[in-house]
């Protein structure tokens, strides 16, 4: 597999950055996982088109990018950049994005570009080439981490998330832990839905993951500072998401 980093802005977009997105491809099947502010842009300059798009959660930074995109599918003059991709969206995300269309006064919009799909986490799922399995992580709202697998190997991408076993279980000897460092400092206890650079390394070692790949945080943030405390809790070197990197899963 591979894994593009579309955007790997926090909640606010980096400068010239766009918000979370993460394409996944094997052969000629694309995969986005999660599709923020500015992910439709940066998606243009890699390939035309994507088989389907999956949510880890129906916060702004991780969807408003469908808007967008959804444009593109329908009213964009170029016959290839057309296509009707699978949207496959966490148990709820059908209603919120009902409301959000009504209220855009885009109603039916997303409907036309997108074939809409809710999954059922406890399942797994296949898509093309790609089993896709899901765990709720903590954080703000209801949330899935998700795991992608080909042959054996296996990427796990830990949406937002706050410290807690469950990453560590799910993300159990991943080949390559996607995972998010958002704090400068960790969040207080009773309030841990996110991590820092420190906490996502913890996580992963915990895991036994092969590789850390830290991501969603702000180009405010020193990236030395990313690296020596993803590199101390994960106990040993970690690598910083960049946009338009890919990495061979
Ligand atoms: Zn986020
Ligand atoms: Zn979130």
């Amino acid at each position: 597999m591979r894994l593009t980093v579309l955007g790997k802005s926090p909640a606010w977009q980096d400068a010239r950055g766009a918000c979370s997105g993460y394409l996944v491809e094997e052969d000629d099947f694309a995969l986005l996982l999660d599709c923020g502010h500015g992910v439709h842009s940066e998606l243009r300059r890699v390939r035309e088109r994507v088989d389907a798009v999956v949510l880890s959660h129906m916060h702004a930074d991780h969807f408003f990018g469908l808007v967008p995109f959804a444009y593109a599918l329908t009213i964009a003059t170029r016959a290839t950049r057309r296509g009707r991709p699978k949207l496959l969206l966490p148990p709820g995300g059908r209603e919120l994005l009902s409301s959000l269309e009504q209220l855009l006064a885009i109603g039916g919009l997303l409907e036309e570009a997108f074939t809409i799909e809710s999954y059922e986490p406890e399942s797994p799922l296949v898509l093309g080439p790609l089993a896709l399995a899901f765990a709720v992580v903590p954080h703000f709202v209801p949330t899935w981490a998700i795991a992608v697998e080909h042959q054996g190997r296996r990427l796990v991408y830990g949406a937002d998330c706050g410290v807690g076993d469950e990453l560590v279980a799910f993300a159990s000897g991943a080949d390559l832990a996607l995972l998010e460092s958002t704090l400068a400092a960790p969040h207080p206890e009773g309030s841990r839905f996110h991590l820092s650079a420190r906490e996502a390394g913890e996580h992963a070692r915990a895991a036994g993951a092969a590789r850390l790949l830290l991501t969603h945080f702000s180009d405010e943030l020193d990236s030395l500072a990313l690296r020596r405390e993803g590199a101390a809790g994960f106990g040993g070197a970690v690598e910083l998401a960049r946009a338009g990197a890919t990495y061979g899963v």
